[in-house]
């Protein structure tokens, strides 16, 4: 299964294409959390990219001052994925309904890792022949 935790308890299932979250969770809390996990589901993505950061930004346009703070709160310099982070990363995408051409998983990669393609490529040579590998694990048992 494909999803995301922030935190512990809210899980968002691109797969599935729902949005689970904490039973108790209430109020503005559920309210935040939910459009947080739906910029998620928008944009397809499971990290906290640029394209998630543009979709939170679009919410603060629409009056959500705090969708504006969370993204520049994910705006800020991560510490820089690890290849354990990059593999589990490759496994979600390759697991969603639509999994992406590698052309599209590498730009993705690449940039939640925070390297130009070129950088990317030469950082980690054998990712490409691993997705075409996870992509025939993937297949659709019928
Ligand atoms: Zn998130």
């Amino acid at each position: 299964m494909s999803y995301e935790i922030d935190g512990v308890v809210y899980v968002v299932s691109l797969r599935q294409d729902r949005v689970y979250v904490r039973a108790d969770l209430a109020g503005e809390d559920a309210r935040k959390t939910l459009l947080h996990e739906m910029c998620h589901v928008a944009t397809g993505c499971t990290g906290h990219s640029q394209e998630f950061i543009r979709e939170l930004r679009r919410l603060g346009t629409l009056g959500e001052r705090w969708a504006n703070h969370e993204a520049d709160v994910f705006s800020q310099p991560q510490a820089p994925l690890t290849r354990d982070d990059l593999l589990e990363r490759m496994e979600e995408m390759a697991a969603s309904p639509k999994p992406p051409a590698w052309a599209a998983a590498r730009q993705h990669l690449a940039e939640e890792a925070g390297l130009s393609l070129l950088q990317f490529d030469r950082a980690h040579p054998e990712l490409q022949r691993h997705w075409h590998q996870l992509l025939g694990c993937h297949q659709p048992s019928g």
